[in-house]
């Protein structure tokens, strides 16, 4: 069923998205997938799925993010972090070879309360953030980072001005994608390395959990409304004049741990592992890592 046939037009005027944010001209479809807001709507011609939300709903779920720890990694999980932020960084690294002489600059969009520009210290970048949470942004300067609080098109940076960006559980929380791609683009060198992640739509843990997936959850996860494949990734980097220079998936779940009993949760997490190696061989993880470059 068309979008616009759904259910009248009043619903249809305060709708996040009434078109692919990808650009494709098609008519949004409804899916089969049916959330707290509505069906989730799927792009006919690139695959993208996307909430159905309002736009006071979308405003609502962000403001999850406002808090002085930001995204903080807990104590137990700070190690796994940084091996995890470490490897990714590496990675970038490894692709630019020797294209500009050190200390590279790396901009964190999205940066929180600076967690990833620590790691990247560390690593001998000179980095720097763009937040647009106001009490995580100050968390990040007060650790002595360069933080811009706004828009990354608000902090006006010159053209390729970085060699590396990263964008770590963003794009699935914008309605306007192709503008933060095309901006990255701008300020990234020739040749320079975007890295994102995002969840993986096409993912055999979507396709199996569905609306129970806490990955389409609007409120719990602050805001998710778009949500990629590798298809539709593509897609979008190379709209924004980029390539896909390397793209791995990871993990497979069929039901988050309040869903089911710690047995039964216990049998699904094995079942999972299992199948962990042949979902990253086939893209087919729920978690998608991304190196775009810039053409
Ligand atoms: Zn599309």
């Amino acid at each position: 069923m068309a979008l616009r046939e759904m259910d009248g037009a009043t619903l249809l005027q305060d709708r996040l998205f009434d078109r692919c944010p990808l650009g494709c001209s098609d008519d949004l479809q409804t899916s089969a997938i049916i959330l707290t807001e509505g069906p989730l709507l799927r792009c006919a011609m690139c695959s993208q799925l996307l909430s159905s939300c309002t736009h006071g709903q979308y405003e609502r779920a962000l403001k999850k993010w406002d808090s002085s720890n930001g995204t903080i990694p807990a104590a137990q999980s700070a190690a796994r972090f940084q091996q995890v932020t470490e490897r990714r960084l590496r990675c970038a690294l490894r692709l630019l070879g020797r294209l500009s002489p050190p200390p590279l600059r790396l901009l964190d969009v999205g940066c929180s309360s600076g967690a990833l520009l620590a790691v990247a210290a560390k690593l001998g970048f000179s980095p720097s953030g763009v937040e647009i949470a106001s009490k995580a942004a100050e968390t990040a300067q007060r650790a002595g980072f360069e933080v811009f609080c706004g828009m990354l098109h608000e902090a006006r940076f010159a053209d390729e001005a970085f060699d590396v960006i990263t964008a770590f559980e963003l794009i699935e929380h914008l309605n306007a994608p192709l503008l933060l791609l095309s901006e990255c683009h701008r300020i990234l060198k020739p040749e320079g390395v975007l890295i994102l992640n995002t969840p993986n739509a096409g993912s055999w843990t979507a396709g199996v959990m569905r609306e129970c997936w806490d990955g389409f959850n609007l409120s719990s996860m602050g805001g998710h409304v778009s949500f990629f494949s590798p298809r539709s990734l593509a897609n979008l980097a190379g709209q924004c004049g980029f390539r896909v220079e390397r793209l791995e998936t990871r993990r497979v779940r069929f039901a988050e741990s309040h869903q089911v009993s710690p047995i039964v949760y216990r049998i699904l997490k094995i079942m999972g592992e299992v199948l962990s190696i042949p979902a990253s061989l086939l893209n087919k993880g729920h978690d998608m890592l991304a190196f775009l470059r810039k053409m």
